[in-house]
């Protein structure tokens, strides 16, 4: 009889516990000489009576405490060696410590849905669709299709173009907008025939490698950039490129693949959510003649496991992807780009919440490669890195060519009469600008800022008495709340200093303004942008399309808009309600604040049209206004950081909050009130009470959100790894708490949002 193998294996549950399984005898005898080969590779076990689940090898022959006749057997062994490499597991599971989950849920996320089932690490191949040799047999020679008869069908229509050109996948012609039901039902009509493509799987691209010749002539700034990184390209150096809006930082990117992919080595671009078009993805597929994949949500699971498999076996030279593709295995990574890297969604929210960009640094440096970060408007953890010399800082503070930067200006609001947030001065100022067929955006800006209550006579705003902070308006409660001592004030009905009955809550109402606009200018068609009618990206495609076409005269939106599109014929653009942000309890609102003006006043004139930028507000003389209307974003942001430093909030310091939620509020916050005892007495018996603050339990800004009542308590250091350790020594007797499991609780290490 064979020796019996054990294997603890982390399967993706929301437990911080593995589970071990005995590997079957038939197979024991393969791995005996070489146990360790084990690890890593993802096994079916038996869990919880019936049920199967895929997880990962963790760690083999553990040393027990317990008899191991009671274990179950591993139902089957998937892979034969380690899924992914030495160095991506070794960053999950630095990932699974910093971020406080449990390794099998990163491993699991990490992965395509197909090899989280289970499936095989093989290429698939995908659907196809092209026309019917019928169809083409019935076409003269050189003509195009006789595309009238679908007239109708707009839908069908639309795919027989695109069609008419060139065999095109399912997931492609999604990307542009026509579902698989409309491809089915020209299949029906016997037009479209489906093929299952094989990938072309390209191992030798380096043989024909090369770059377009067509590119511009570098601007001094990119040139010193350029130089700066391919000088130091064989190691690891974290670059910052702060570049104004449409200083050319694409350019940049292009010329500091070239010569990573020259000496064969991959490279990752990772884009935000919605930066991801068919025209980011154009500029580089021109520019070099290499196999580039894509890695987004949107693609299937077919698609998904291809673009991996491309990535492991180096048959893809370019990955150009969203947040997860930062977890993609490569044969040999060279080089890491992270565009608009301030950008909210780099940041999982639920879940599992990971920082791509950080990971990414961390990533780069145990590869020992370069990484290069872009913005216009940096994040201030970025900045401060940079400032300290930690990250090497590129500029670019011109546009090339001779591009107008936009005039921006303030509208004070106080006393105006308003028509859903809209003041005279606006209305006005849109009738002008759309009679001479331009376009305008109005940015609503509400997600991320919890409403304070002011006076809309003289702005007045009801502060807390003991701290330097604003009350939070919760309008479901009758109570204004002040987020840092958590005192209450029941709502004034005058203000203090004019006297006004007016008082009024900062934030509108989407439906409300469009709603109003309709009325305004019935002659120019509004569309609205948000997350919520533009969850898929195929819609947020169809957006664009309508609105470059000039079929929406109006943009309404929030932030996706603000994500490095061009709008050409957009000629004014317009803040409606940044007080908000303001004074808002979250640090993090100005910064986010000046992120979007500045990117949002880039979308302005980009081309010949000189742009126009107003922000409305009842406190034009706010310093951070005049700061980022006189000055810009650089300025502003270096003002700012010192202003957090003497707060010390991060990035001075470092924070981690834990949330709590339950249709019952006592048990949410009692709930952390168990865990901040537990916290307390860790950082007691550490000795490092002095340097590691639990404050709360305090009510989320939002205080219900769907029913449930939120609450928070938040640690904050002046060190990084204090807050790890404290975590992760209390994690065991978190997890244990009776009262965890009447409520739903979840830990977020460098939180970035607070409501
Ligand atoms: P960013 O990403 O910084 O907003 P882009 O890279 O998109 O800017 O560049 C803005 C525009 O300027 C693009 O149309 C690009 O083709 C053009 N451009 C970039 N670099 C140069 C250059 N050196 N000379 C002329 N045009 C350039
Ligand atoms: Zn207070
Ligand atoms: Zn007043």
């Amino acid at each position: 009889m064979t020796k019996a193998i054990i294997c603890r294996v982390a399967l993706a549950i929301p437990l911080h516990k593995q589970f071990d399984y005995l590997l079957p005898e038939y197979l024991a005898a393969d791995f005996l000489e070489s146990e360790q080969l084990l690890v890593g590779c993802r096994v079916r076990v038996p869990f919880g009576g019936k049920r199967q689940m895929v997880g990962v090898i963790c760690e083999v022959n553990p040393e027990l405490d317990y008899d191991i006749n009671k274990l179950k057997k591993i139902t089957q062994l998937i892979d034969t060696q380690s899924l992914l490499s030495e160095k991506l597991s070794t960053l999950l599971r630095w990932a699974a410590f910093y971020y406080q989950h449990p390794f099998g849920d990163v491993y699991q996320q990490a992965i395509p849905t197909a090899l989280r089932q289970g499936k095989e690490a093989t290429f698939k191949g995908s659907e196809h669709w092209q026309l019917s040799q019928s169809v083409k047999a019935d076409l003269p020679e050189g003509k195009a299709f006789n595309l009238d008869d679908f007239k109708r069908a707009k839908k069908q229509h639309q795919a027989l173009i695109l069609l008419g050109q060139q065999c095109l996948s399912t997931s492609e012609l999604k990307t542009q907008g026509v579902t698989r039901v409309t491809l089915k039902a020209l299949q029906d009509k016997d037009v479209l025939t489906s093929l299952d493509k094989q990938p072309n799987i390209n191992l030798n691209w380096l043989e024909n490698f090369e770059e377009s010749t067509e590119k511009p002539n570098l601007t001094s700034e990119q040139a010193l950039a350029i130089t700066a990184v391919n000088q130091q390209n064989q190691a690891f150096n974290c670059f910052l490129l702060e570049g104004i809006t449409g200083s050319g930082k694409t350019e940049v990117y292009l010329n500091i693949i070239t010569p990573i992919l020259a000496r064969g080595q991959q490279v990752l671009l990772i884009v935000p959510e919605i930066g991801l078009t068919p025209q980011t993805v154009q500029r580089f597929q021109q520019r070099f003649n290499v196999p580039i994949y894509l890695k987004h949500s949107a693609l299937n699971s077919r698609e998904q496991l291809d673009s991996w498999c491309h990535a492991k076996r180096g048959s893809a030279a370019i990955i150009i992807g969203t947040r997860s593709a930062i977890f993609s295995d490569f044969k040999d990574l060279g080089l890491i780009i992270l565009d608009e890297e301030h950008d909210a969604s780099f940041k999982q929210q639920d879940g599992f919440r990971y920082h791509a960009r950080d990971f990414a640094i961390k990533r780069a440096h145990l590869e020992q490669i370069p990484i290069l970060l872009g913005s216009a408007t940096p994040a201030f953890e970025t900045l401060h890195n940079a400032l300290q010399g930690k990250y090497q800082h590129l500029h670019l503070t011109q546009r090339p060519g001779n591009a107008i930067p936009p005039s921006s200006s303030l509208v004070n609001l106080a006393g105006l009469h308003l028509q859903a947030g809209l003041s005279p001065q606006l209305i006005e100022l849109m009738g002008k600008h759309l009679e001479k067929g331009n376009q305008v955006i109005l940015f609503l800006n509400r997600r991320g800022y919890a409403p304070v209550l002011m006076c809309h006579e003289c702005g007045w705003l009801v502060k807390c008495g003991r701290c330097d902070a604003f009350y939070t308006y919760h309008k479901s409660a009758n109570y204004l709340h002040c987020h840092h001592c958590a005192s209450t004030l029941p709502i004034p009905h005058q203000c203090n200093d004019c006297g006004s009955t007016q008082l009024i809550s900062t934030g509108v109402g989407t439906q409300q303004l469009e709603e109003t606009l309709n009325t305004l200018f019935p002659d120019h068609p509004t569309v609205r942008i948000d997350r919520d009618n533009t969850r898929k990206k195929e819609s947020f495609n169809q957006y664009l399309t309508d609105i470059n076409n000039g079929k929406y005269k109006i943009l309404l939106g929030t932030q996706m808009l603000a994500k490095g599109h061009h709008f050409p014929d957009v000629t004014l653009v317009a803040l409606i309600d940044v007080d908000g942000a303001l004074f808002c309890n979250d640090y993090r609102a100005s910064e986010r604040l000046a992120q979007l003006f500045t990117q949002v006043a880039g979308r302005a004139g980009r081309a010949e049209k000189r742009g126009q930028v107003l922000l409305q507000t009842h406190h034009p003389e706010h310093s951070l206004l005049q700061e980022l209307v006189n000055s810009g974003y650089a300025e502003f942001s270096r003002h700012a950081l010192t202003e957090r430093q003497l707060a010390q909030l991060p990035p001075f310091s470092f924070q981690a909050l834990l949330r709590a939620e339950s249709d019952n509020a006592t048990l949410a916050e009692s709930f952390l009130g168990l865990c901040k005892q537990i916290i307390t007495q860790i950082t007691v018996l550490n000795k490092i009470d002095s340097r590691l603050f639990v404050l709360g339990p305090i009510p989320a800004s939002m205080e219900r959100r769907a029913g449930k009542y939120r609450f928070q308590l938040l640690l904050q250091s002046d060190h990084r790894a204090l807050i790890s350790k404290t975590l992760n020594q209390a994690l065991p007797s978190l997890d244990k708490l009776p009262e965890g499991r009447k409520v739903r609780w979840s830990i977020d290490v460098d939180p970035i949002d607070f409501v």
